[in-house]
Parts: structure tokens; sequence; C-alpha cells
């Protein structure tokens, strides 16, 4: 039976599939060394100024220490681009495609959606207790390109090696204009594994934390905890963006899978090579971490996302270390899981869970559920609403809207690409001033942190709903996902 939050399921399967198999790879690389410089120079006047000073500026110093030589040897000994090439075509490509305004208002709306997941845990107003991350760096930027890759990122730990302080994140170009549960899947790379990257020992006292609650799973122990970055990203992802992002990795798994399996369904392999976790078990433990987040409805969408995966579950395929594990055991499993990840104390953070810096409230629903609304009328949102409501909050909520039956996915897509251009203009990292993120400056907010004001509402939408608040301030929502077997986070160069 067709749940009824996943009513439109199918159609947004084939909306992410037909982005897929569109392939356009975006501005070609960057290649002639003099022609880079001149444009580089040009486009970092664009930039803000923290990003020009702490981006731009030492990019082009490396670029000059490589010399024009260097640079076309680096090219040659990196001919497939996924190393010392590849990363540095990536951070030419970011700060070109902002400056050139390439697909001007998808760029500006990925990059308000990649910054927001990422301050949100990791900005000073979320982390109040929480000592400051190894590497405290901007918002990731982004870029499109390689639609061979999926959506990817460079974490911070590899782009520093070029004296750049802020993780890459990138986009197949076709998803600037639909393929919509791909942004779902943000959440896995910026609030995910751009979080993970930012302190130097979370992911490993992930994995012991995720070893040791999985004593009584040997079989799992292991496979789990060694996918931590991985798994880990997942679960990041939830707690900022809540349940759209787990169903939309989901559905977006399922695109991929229809694309180079020929099968819509959720792969059910357990790759020893491959640094995620098998499609399925992912399914699991997206059902399970939405079920620990404190809103009302976290039952029914943890229902939801576990009945969607366990249509694609196929008896005796799912095999670890050559074991074969039973449905029970792989859903127990996860369950452990999801609670190790978001509920251990980390010594990382100063004896903080990371789901008690970030997590998905009642006061996330009612957002999403207003801005269910204004996606579906031509209006922008009032200034009160772009002071107090953070993008993945409009990603949430056009996959939200987007998976109700009969849903113009097209129309939804295009209303959130506004609605987060919108926001994106009235950033203050993004304008004249010399801010880091949104979030350091953000101290005021349309209701208190007490739980005592309003919902925001829009200016002129219609009957816009104005429950009363519950609970603390929402936390700040961010979210992603990506298909495990193309899921080529890039190594660091060398
Ligand atoms: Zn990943």
């Amino acid at each position: 039976m067709t749940h009824a939050l996943v009513g439109n399921m199918q159609a947004c399967i084939d909306d992410a599939r037909r982005a897929i198999l569109d392939g356009e790879e975006g501005p070609p690389d960057p290649i002639d060394f003099g022609n880079l410089r001149a444009r580089l120079a040009a486009s970092e006047r664009q930039l803000p100024p923290v990003y020009r000073q702490r981006v731009a500026s030492p990019f082009g110093q490396a670029l000059d220490q490589l010399g024009s030589a260097g640079f076309t040897d680096m090219l040659l000994r990196d001919a497939a681009r996924e190393r010392e090439a590849g990363l540095v075509l990536d951070v030419a490509h970011a700060i070109l495609q902002n400056g050139e305004a390439y697909q001007g208002v998808a760029t500006d709306a990925f990059q308000e959606v990649v910054a927001d997941l990422y301050d949100g845990f990791l900005s000073a107003e979320d982390r109040r207790g929480v000592p400051p991350p190894d590497h405290d760096v901007l918002s990731p930027l982004v870029k499109w390109g390689k639609p061979q890759f999926g959506p990817y990122t460079w974490p911070s730990d590899a782009t520093e090696r070029l004296g750049v302080e802020a993780a890459i994140v990138s986009l197949p170009p076709a998803h600037g204009r639909g393929g919509l549960l791909a942004w779902a899947a943000l959440a896995h790379e910026a609030a995910g594994h751009d979080v993970v990257h930012a302190n130097d020992g979370l992911e490993s006292e992930l994995s012991d934390k995720v070893r040791a609650a999985l004593s009584k799973y040997p079989a799992l122990a292991d496979y789990w905890a060694d996918r931590m970055d991985e798994t880990a990203a997942d679960v990041l992802g939830i707690l900022n963006m809540g349940p759209s992002a787990g169903i939309g990795l989901i559905g977006y798994f399922r695109g991929l899978r229809a694309v180079f399996d020929g099968v819509a369904r959720l792969s059910n392999e357990a790759s020893p090579y491959d640094p995620h976790p098998a499609d399925i078990l992912r399914g699991f433990l997206a059902a399970e971490v939405v079920r620990l987040c404190p809103f009302a409805g976290r039952d029914a969408w943890a229902d939801a996302i576990l009945q969607e995966t366990l249509q694609d579950w196929v008896n005796g395929q799912l095999r670890i270390a050559g074991k074969p594990i039973d449905q029970a055991t792989a859903r127990s499993s996860a369950e452990v899981v999801a609670q190790a990840i978001a509920q251990s104390h980390l010594t990382e953070l100063g004896g903080h869970s990371l789901a008690s810096i970030q997590t998905w409230r009642d006061r996330d629903e009612q957002i999403v559920d207003a801005l269910c609304q204004a996606l579906g009328v031509p209006v922008g949102l009032s200034a009160e609403l772009t002071g107090g409501v953070y993008a993945a909050h409009v990603v949430a909520a056009a996959v939200r809207s987007a998976l109700r039956p009969d849903a113009d996915i097209a129309l939804i897509f295009t209303r959130m690409l506004r609605l987060l251009k919108q926001m994106h203009d009235s950033n203050p990292a993004w304008g004249p001033l010399f801010v880091m993120r949104r979030g350091d400056i953000a101290r005021h907010r349309i209701w208190p942190g007490t739980g005592t004001g309003d919902v925001p509402v829009f200016a002129r939408a219609p009957q816009p709903a104005r429950p009363r608040a519950q609970g603390h301030a929402a936390p700040r929502s961010r979210g992603n996902v990506r298909d495990a077997a193309r899921d080529l986070e890039r190594a660091a160069p060398g």
C-alpha cells in the first residue's frame, strides 16, 4: 500500500532519473594557465570579502607557486582528474562559476543550501559550550560538474593543502534544472562529510562507539564501524534536514540504480571495497535516526521510510564477510548504530552528543508546513521569514511537497530555487561585510529561544499557519545522501 506521505515517490524517482541521465558536463575545465589566471582575477572580485581573502587569494598564490609548467605537468600526471588536478580544477570552477554566474539562480540557491547545512552545525550560534572545530573554515563553495560522480565534496582537510579555507561541494549540472531529490542529498555532503572532517578525531571516536555498541553483532560491528565517514554523514544529514533527507536518499538512490543497474531498487549488495554501507542498510539507518528525533510525526515518518526500504529488501541477498544477514539483524544493527552515532557523548565535542547540538524538532516541522504552502503560491518570503527560516527547511519542504500525490515536481523545484535565491541575497556572509557565517551574526530570530513566539508567516500568502511555539528555538536544519556505488568523495590528493 502506498503510504500517504510518499504517494508520489515514483514520479520523484523519474524526475531524479531524468536529471541523472541528462549528463550535461558543465563548463569545460580551465586548462590554459594564463587564461585561468585572468578569469580568476575577474571572478574573485564578485566574491564576498571573506572568500576573497581566504579562498581566492591563497588559491591564486598556490597557482603562482605551481606556475604554468607545473600546472601543465599536474594535469598530465592526474589525467583522470581524480586527485590533485581534480582538486585544483574544482576550486577554480567554484570561483569562476560564482563569479561568472554560471546557472546564476541555481548556483546561488545551491550555495545557500550548502552554507546553511554546514553552518547549522559549526556556527557560533549552534555550538554554545562545544569546542570549536579543528578546521575552522568558511562554509563550502559550490560548483557544478562531473555528472558521472554524482554529488560530492572535497572536505576542508583536502582543500587546506592549497591554503584554501573552505570545502568544495559539487552537483551534476542537470540538477540546476531538476532532479529535486539530489538536493536532499546535499545534507550528506555539507552537514555530513564536511562537518565530520572539520574535527580531526570525530570519525575515529564515532567508529569506536559503534564498534562497542555492536558487540552483540560481530559480523556487523566492523562493517559499520569501518564505514563511519559515510554512515555518520547520513546521520548528520537527517539530524539537520529531518525525514526529507532520509526519504530523499531512498528515492535518489533508486533513480541512480535505475540508470546504472537497470532496476529502481536499493542495492542489497555489501561490497567489502565500498566505503558506504549497502543501500538497504542506509534505508534502515535513516528510519531509525528519524525515530530518535523529538518531533510528533517521527514514528509516521520512520515507518514510511522503513516501509519503502522493506519494499526493496531481497531475501538472502545481503551478505557481510561472506555470511548472510537476516532482516531482523540488519534492522537491529541499524537501530544500534543510529543511537550510538546520534546520542553518544563525545570527547571531541566536549562531552556533547551530535543530537544535542542539532536535531529535528516540532518547530522545524511547523516551518516546513508553512513553507509547503509558500511553495504553492507565487509570492516571495517576508523579511521576517528570511530572517528566521533556513535553506534546509526549504529543501525539506520541497521534497515533502513533491512526494505528495499528484504534485507538480517541476513547479515545486522552480519555486524552491526562487525562495533559496531570495534567502541567499539576504545572507550577510555574501554581503559586503566581513562575515564568516550567517550564524555568526544571526543573534535575532523571529521567534525567541524560550519558546513563546510565533512561527514566522508569509507576508501575502493566504491563510498562513500560526501554530504556537513549542519547546526551544528550532535548530537550524540541514541534510544529504548519495549513491554508494558512485559516491566518489575524493580522497585527498597524494
Ligand atoms: Zn558520502
